[in-house]
């Protein structure tokens, strides 16, 4: 059995490559990978949060034992295209969204595949995984998990806001190892959770789904991506926004 950082090797090295070898329009920077235990008591805490069930790591293994959470951030231009406009989203934004979509399937199934090579179990998850139109949440969160594996912390605008900023997609999948290690201490990357001086994707909101004292109107939000969304039917299904991920957070920590 190889040991963790064999393992932490393989999915590193095969999420770099796949990304580098994609071959569509999107580019993307660097991706970043962490780890979490599965026994994490917040994934506890997350599965017994009212209204909205989530999932357990155990769920889809039994004997899981970690969970790998990865970030494709958008490339400069990507963020670029989608400033301004209005409530209009770039082409470039939505292409973006779809094809880091099926990335992120190329990556569960390959990463899958290779750590099945040597003897480890990993259950990829997708992408856009069960959303409930009612209560406008997923049975497994890709933003919640990574901020369990240290990638990041929520912002104002209820996105994840990583090193790399908060403009681009998280991925997620669940081994039947523990290669976790202590997790990092978690730093505040969101300017106004740490000084209080700036709501800028407040500002950036095009129907007011962001308010000030930090509450998120979801349905305001599913409403301005649902209505995106019919503009690039031939793109893919893409029910995106993104406005709010195009300020001072977009490629780093605002804060
Ligand atoms: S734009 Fe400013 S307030 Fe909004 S999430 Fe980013 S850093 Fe926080
Ligand atoms: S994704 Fe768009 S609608 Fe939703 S909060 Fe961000 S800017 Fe507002």
């Amino acid at each position: 059995m190889a040991d963790a950082g064999e393992i932490r090797e393989v999915i590193l090295n095969t999420v770099d490559a796949l990304v580098l070898n994609w071959g569509g329009a999107t580019q993307w920077r660097k991706p970043l990978v962490g780890f979490a235990s599965a026994q994490d008591s917040r994934f506890t805490r997350l599965a017994s949060r009212p209204g909205s069930p989530h999932a357990l790591p155990q769920d889809f293994l039994a004997h899981a034992g970690s969970v790998v959470s990865f970030f494709l951030p958008f490339d400069e231009g990507i963020v670029a295209s989608n400033v301004g406009g209005g409530a209009g989203v770039s082409r470039e934004w939505a292409t973006a969204y779809v094809e880091t979509n099926a990335l992120i399937s190329r990556i569960g199934e390959h990463v899958a595949e290779r750590l099945h090579g040597i003897g480890i179990e990993a259950v990829a998850q997708p992408a856009v995984g069960d959303f409930d139109e009612e209560s406008l949440a997923c049975i497994w969160s890709h933003k919640s998990v990574a901020v369990i594996a240290g990638l990041g912390t929520r912002g104002v605008h209820n996105m994840v806001i990583t090193d790399s900023g908060c403009a681009g997609r998280f991925g997620s999948m669940v081994l039947d190892v523990d290669i976790a290690t202590d997790p990092a201490i978690q730093r505040e990357r969101c300017k106004h959770n740490a000084t209080g001086t700036c709501l800028a994707c407040v500002e950036l909101c095009p129907v007011g789904a962001l308010k000030p004292d930090g509450s998120f109107d979801r349905r305001l939000c599913w409403a301005q991506c649902r209505e995106a969304a019919k503009a690039f039917t031939a793109v893919g299904i893409a029910p995106v926004c993104g406005k709010c991920a195009t300020g001072p957070c977009a490629m780093g920590p605002g804060a």
